[in-house]
Formats: structure tokens, C-alpha cells, sequence
């Protein structure tokens, strides 16, 4: 079976569209495969056998009449479970939108069906997205697929450990603070998060929509580059959407990084592990050996990253999600008064991190505390993207740990939720500029655990980006080897 699941997007497609597989047994591997390790690492919280079946049939159907179906026929694709698709319920990994299935697609589930893509389910996440360890979803946490031990990252844990898996050859996430990249590092695989405005965020369920940005996660970076060609687009339905063009991404492959200048980021190497510093200076010179010219650089700045995240985020947080009141969507608990049943519904349906940002949140848009809490973070954030700009006059892109650590244990800082939000340092400040940056797997720890390095660009340089991630690919050691429960599945399978 894992000859075709092995299969990158890019391969698929090109197999597909030239008849030397169908769409069909493509997709029957990939949920096979979905349905034989869900068990082990519940990174899935729905599998759409029925439907992905029938939407592979029509693909291959399309094939047998002459047509083309696109530049992901065939492709078995996972959608975080924040982002809307017909029929399949959307969760966000919480009790109070249990039930609830969607009346409408998400942008860009549209947009990657629309390319002969096939959804085969939804994966699991922190619920709403609050977390860097999947551990705060309301159904289980999902487990990394090199380390049953340890947490994927997160939020978009299910999503990095069914691509990490070999499940699914490409899944979307969704990058707040890190959700994209984080996760990305910790299993091993490749996570963009496009500038904001670059993907459409309609269909996405709303964390903090002034940081919220969808991205793909895959094995390859040509995979990531194909994604998100697809996915990229101005869209009437999202008003932060970008109305530009974006440069074609899989045609930077092979051109050369020669002269290019890449500053490596002081303030993100000093709080980070000792492994995760050499594999970024292998990196570093790595891409000193093709020829670009490597500084380090200082961003003080982005040292406030995390504090201005942790009152923006829930500020946009507390009332974006005060739409869950027991009558519009999902659970409803039932109260003598329609307070009552607001305040029942919200309090059995939200987990206790979401109700940490909702409390946050409130305080920090309350009136009086206003302009010394919220105020001052939107002050910062402006600080935050005048030293990205300074620093970008000096070079063109920047480089830098994605995680201070590698996958750490479950239930090791589930208790400690500053311990948790640390995990997020080094990615925090690209959301609140607005850039584009993402994790490219790299090396590996003395435990065999993934390292990545982050590149970060100015704001619709994904050009640039990628062209410094292909060239990193070939001196990357490669996919980690996976825990040993997990490869006896896939045999087995
Ligand atoms: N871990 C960060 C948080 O908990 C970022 C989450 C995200 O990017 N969705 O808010």
C-alpha cells in the first residue's frame, strides 16, 4: 500500500492526470491508512470515507472522459477541523460546537476541490486553536507519529501528524501564533504561514482575525509551494484579503540563493536549546556554502512579541467567540431564561484554556483598563514591524529557530500554561507583522526528534521564502524515522 500514500501531491497529480493511477486508489490508501492509525494517534477527528470516495470517482470520471480535473487531481488533502466543508461537521476541537455541520465550504476547501483535490477528513486541534500541544482538544490529544510519547505541537497537531504519518501528503492549518510552524518543527514536516491577507480566511472559524492566517503543511516543499499556488487569492468574501498577484513559488526551485543576504535572528537563538542552535547554524552554513551572504542580526523588538500577543490575541479572542451562546450553533444547554441558558451552555461547552482567553480578553478591553492593556499591545505591535523593517533594509530574509525545543512530553507543560505560551516565541512576532514564514525540517536531536529552521520574509515575499527552502532541502537530513508502533501499522496495512 505505501508505495502510493509515499506519493507526493506532485506526483499524485501528475499519476492521476496521466492515467498511471486512479483517483480512486489513491484516495482508498490514503483512508485506510487514515482509518488504521486514528487508533494510535487520533490526529484525525473525522474521516470522510463516503465522501472523499465519491469526490475521487468524479475525479477519475473526469479523467475518462478527456477532461482534466486540476492541479491536485487525485490528491488526499486533511482540513483542520476549524475550517467549513459541507456536511462534515466542524468541531474547532470543542464541546460547544458539537453537532454543528456547516451550511457552507470555506474558500479554500473551494479552491483545492476545485483543483481535483479530495477532503478525506478533518483533524484534530487545541480547541479554537489555543494551545501548542493538540492537548487542549476536547476529544484527546493527537500523538507525534516519531514519538508516541510526545505532543505533535499545535494547534494544528492533526494536521502535522497525519502528513508526518504518511497519511495524507498534504493538510491545512491555521497560524494565529504559530500554529502552522511549531507543530511543522516538532513532527518533521514542512508548514507555511502566507502573509495575512494572502489565503482567504472566509470558512475559517474566527480565533484572533487580525493574526489568523490558513497555510499547508507536506513533506516536501514542492508540495507546500503546489498548496498553496491553489490556495492564494483575493477573495470578495474576506476584506483582508491581498487583490496581488502572487509570484509562482514552485518555479524557485533551483534558482540560486547566490548573494542572497539572510540575516539570522539574535533575540530567537538566545532563549533556544542548545540542538535546535547547531541545526540552525548548519543551515546557516549551508546556504553559505550556495553562495549567500549570512549576518547575524538583531530584532529587540520582538522580544514583546509574546506579551503583545497574549492581549491581542484574546482580546479578538473574547469577542469573536461570543457568538457561541447556545442558540446559534452547537450545544445548547438549557436554562430557566436565555441568560441562564448563555451562561450554562458556555460554561459546559468551553474548555479551560478558552475560558483563560475569554477572561484575558475581557479584562483587557474592559473599560480602564483599555489603553493600558489593549492600547499599549496594538503600540507594541506597530514596534514589532518597524524592527522587522529596519532589519529588512539590511537583508532580505531572515532565518531563526521555529521551536526553542523539540516535541516534549505529554502532559509536560500542560499544567503550565506560560511554559506553554514560550513555545511560541520565536513565531509569535511574523503574525503580528503580518509576514510570511515558515518551518522547514532540518535536523534531528540526539533523541532522533525533528529540528526546523524558520525562514521568515517580508510581507508577499513567499517568492523569496521558498526559494531559500528549496535550496535548504538538499542539505536536510531528511524525514525522522517513525515510532515503531506506527511503522508496524502501515506494514500491516
Ligand atoms: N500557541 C499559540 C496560542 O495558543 C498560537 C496558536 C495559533 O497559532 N493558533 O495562542
Amino acid at each position: 500500500m505505501s508505495e502510493m500514500t509515499n506519493m507526493s501531491a506532485f506526483e499524485i497529480a501528475e499519476s492521476v492526470n496521466n492515467q498511471t493511477v486512479t483517483a480512486t486508489s489513491v484516495v482508498e490508501k490514503s483512508l485506510a491508512l487514515a482509518e488504521a492509525l486514528n487508533s494510535k494517534l487520533n490526529a484525525f477527528l473525522a474521516i470522510d470515507r463516503e465522501g472523499a470516495l465519491r469526490a475521487a470517482a468524479k475525479v477519475d470520471s473526469i479523467i475518462a472522459s478527456g477532461g482534466s480535473p486540476g492541479r491536485l487531481a487525485g490528491v488526499p488533502i486533511a482540513l483542520k477541523d476549524n475550517m467549513c466543508k459541507v456536511g462534515l461537521p466542524t468541531t474547532c476541537g470543542s464541546r460547544i460546537l458539537q453537532g454543528w455541520i456547516p451550511p457552507y465550504d470555506a474558500t479554500v476547501t473551494k479552491l483545492l476541490e476545485s483543483e481535483g483535490a479530495i477532503i478525506v477528513g478533518k483533524t484534530n486541534l487545541d480547541e479554537f486553536a489555543m494551545g501548542s500541544s493538540t492537548e487542549n482538544s476536547a476529544y484527546g490529544p493527537t500523538l507525534n507519529p516519531v514519538d508516541l510519547t510526545r505532543v505533535p505541537g499545535g494547534s494544528s497537531g492533526g494536521s502535522a501528524s497525519s502528513v508526518a504519518a504518511g497519511i495524507v501528503p498534504v493538510a491545512l492549518g491555521s497560524d494565529t501564533g504559530g500554529s502552522i510552524r511549531q507543530p511543522a518543527s516538532l513532527c518533521g514536516v514542512v508548514g507555511v504561514k502566507p502573509t495575512y491577507g494572502r489565503v482567504s480566511r472566509y470558512g475559517l472559524v474566527a480565533f484572533a482575525s487580525s493574526l489568523d492566517q490558513i497555510g499547508p503543511f507536506s513533506s516536501s516543499v514542492m508540495d507546500s509551494a503546489l498548496t498553496l499556488e491553489v490556495i492564494a487569492g483575493f477573495d470578495l468574501k474576506d476584506s483582508t484579503s491581498y487583490d496581488e498577484q502572487m509570484g509562482s513559488l514552485s518555479a524557485q526551485k533551483g534558482l540560486s540563493v547566490e548573494g542572497l543576504r539572510v540575516g539570522m535572528v539574535t533575540e530567537f537563538v538566545e532563549g533556544s536549546d542548545l540542538e535546535v542552535v547547531s541545526a540552525l547554524r548548519d543551515a546557516a552554513n549551508a546556504l553559505t556554502s550556495l553562495g549567500a551572504d549570512v549576518v547575524e542580526i538583531s530584532i529587540p523588538e520582538t522580544k514583546l512579541g509574546l506579551s503583545a500577543y497574549y492581549l491581542i490575541a484574546p482580546a479578538e479572542a473574547s469577542s469573536n467567540l461570543a457568538r457561541f451562546d447556545g442558540v446559534r450553533f452547537g450545544l445548547r444547554v438549557e436554562g430557566s431564561n436565555i441568560e441562564e441558558t448563555n451562561v450554562l451552555t458556555r460554561t459546559k461547552g468551553f474548555g479551560a484554556e478558552v475560558k483563560r482567553r475569554i477572561m484575558l480578553g475581557t479584562y483587557a478591553l474592559s473599560s480602564g483598563y483599555y489603553d493600558a492593556y489593549y492600547a499599549k499591545a496594538q503600540q507594541v505591535r506597530t514596534l514589532i514591524k518597524s524592527g522587522f523593517e529596519r532589519a529588512y533594509q539590511q537583508v532580505d530574509v531572515l532565518i531563526s529557530p521555529v521551536s526553542p525545543t523539540t516535541a516534549f512530553k505529554l502532559g509536560e507543560k500542560s499544567l503550565d500554561p506560560l511554559a506553554m505560551y514560550l513555545s511560541d516565541v520565536c513565531t509569535i512576532p511574523s503574525n503580528l507583522a503580518g509576514h510570511p514564514a515558515m518551518s522547514m525540517p532540518y535536523a534531528l536531536d540526539s533523541k532522533g526528534l525533528p529540528i526546523g529552521v524558520q525562514i521568515l520574509a517580508p510581507a508577499l515575499r513567499e517568492d523569496l521564502m521558498f526559494r531559500l527552502a528549496f535550496a535548504l532541502e538538499g542539505s536536510s537530513t531528511g524525514a525522522p524515522s517513525l515510532d515503531d508502533s506506527i511503522k508496524e501499522a502501515i506494514n500491516r496495512g
